[in-house]
């Protein structure tokens, strides 16, 4: 993989060149000003110009209006536009990833046609999976969707889910069959967010954001064309859908931490210690620098390692578990830094939190962020359930078959 990397030069310097004419510097002051709908406005017009350019999808099939780019050219794509520090397409990410792996997983011609091009012209996904008593026990999901005629009644209650306030449609999950084992009886629709009944509440975060949302489904109607394969199948057709998030997208997570890092060099270049000396004399935290240079190191690493089974077996296997817990307990790890090189000064600094880039150097908000991704796409306590069981070959946990 390496090997391939480097063969990518040409690539490489075409994407360098781009970011230099497209990477707006200041972007993130400019944001930290501007109002909610003015930084969805920004993160929208991202998407188009990455778009244009063929990157904002360089996984999907030319079929759809993908650029189809092999996995080396991703990565490289990926570290470019991180070592330019560009914004992300945070809101377009489920389209691009989850509702992408779906459809060309299960879906009917129509809802290709239908929605796959329209992502890329800007219609934004949410995906409604997680219910108040249905997150790490995912097929414990109450929601209940009963036919009616040619529709689904769909009646429950979502949480956490992410860019709801913004979204046009939603990747849903409802019981369909209530006396079926928990797996058995489970559909999966395609919601449009406008159909009445649907009320999206956004909550409010420790860091000031508001990047999740409850909702709360009462006596809405979804077409029959809108369920996606099979009537109670929609258990197996979640596991394309989740394991989407755990693909090479990562490599973009990671890549990340290397500016993240440098950021962290940066803070500290301009920190004393208690005494008055500069930060980077000190050595403790020399030591921990170091460590996290070597960690953000291996984590690529590792990274690509996942990548290449990828490419060997088709599918991801038990090491997205370990780069999950890697990566979401080096971020802390890193904030946590940042916050104490930044002294008083990260806690009164404080401007508005960013979807658009997790690290921002607003170490305290960064740090308050980070906690999110212990938890998002499945919880480390049951990451680590997952790697005892596949890689150690440890029994399963007791009532979990
Ligand atoms: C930033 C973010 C974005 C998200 N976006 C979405 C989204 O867009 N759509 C969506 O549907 N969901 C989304 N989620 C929800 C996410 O998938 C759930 O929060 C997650 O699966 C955990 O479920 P829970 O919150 O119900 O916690 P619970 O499952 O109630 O877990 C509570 C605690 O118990 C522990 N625990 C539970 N079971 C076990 C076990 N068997 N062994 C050991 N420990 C266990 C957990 O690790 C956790 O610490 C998002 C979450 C976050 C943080």
């Amino acid at each position: 993989m390496l090997a391939e990397l480097d063969v990518l030069s040409e690539f490489r310097a075409e994407v360098r060149q781009w970011c230099e004419a497209n990477v707006v510097p200041g972007w993130r002051e400019a944001l930290e000003a501007c109002s909610d709908d003015q930084a969805v406005a920004f993160e929208r017009e991202w998407f188009t110009t990455l778009h244009a350019a063929g990157y904002a999808a360089p996984h999907w099939a030319h079929e759809w209006g993908g650029s189809e780019s092999s996995l080396a050219e991703q990565i490289v794509l990926f570290q470019e536009l991180s070592r330019a520090d560009a914004p992300r397409a945070s809101l377009a990410f489920i389209g691009l990833y989850h509702t992408y792996a779906t459809l060309t997983h299960a879906g009917s011609a129509e809802q290709k046609a239908r929605h796959l091009p329209a992502i890329l012209d800007g219609t934004v996904w949410c995906q409604g999976f997680s219910e108040p008593e249905a997150g790490s026990d995912l097929a414990g999901l109450r929601t209940r969707a009963v036919r009616d005629g040619d529709d689904f009644v769909v009646n429950g209650q979502k949480i956490w889910s992410s860019g709801a306030a913004h979204a046009d449609w939603c990747l849903l999950l409802a019981r369909t069959d209530p006396d079926a084992p928990k797996r058995k009886g489970i559909s999966y629709f395609l919601l449009d967010m406008r159909t009445p009944g649907v009320e999206v509440r956004p909550i409010r975060q420790a860091s000031g954001g508001a990047e999740f949302c409850e909702l709360f489904l009462t006596d809405v109607r979804v077409p029959a064309e809108n369920l996606v394969g099979a009537e109670n199948d929609g258990w197996r057709i979640a596991q394309a859908t989740l394991s989407a998030e755990r693909g090479p997208t990562i490599l973009d997570l990671a890549e990340r931490l290397r500016t993240g890092f440098e950021m962290i060099v940066d803070t500290a270049r301009r920190s004393t210690v208690p005494g008055g000396g500069p930060a980077l004399d000190d050595p403790e935290i020399r030591d921990r620098l170091v460590r996290c240079h070597t960690d953000v190191e291996v984590l690529n690493l590792l990274c690509l390692k996942m990548v290449e089974n990828l490419l060997r077996r088709g599918g991801v296997g038990p090491e997205a578990s370990i780069v999950k817990v890697c990566y979401s307990e080096l971020l802390q790890r890193l904030t946590e830094l940042g916050v104490e090189l930044s002294g008083v000064d990260a806690h009164v600094l404080i401007s508005k939190p960013r979807a658009s880039g997790w690290i921002s150097g607003e170490w305290l908000v960064d740090h308050i962020t980070s906690w999110e991704w212990t938890i998002a796409g499945g919880t480390n306590e049951i990451q680590r359930n997952l790697i005892s069981e596949r890689v150690l070959g440890l029994p399963r946990e007791p009532g979990m078959d």
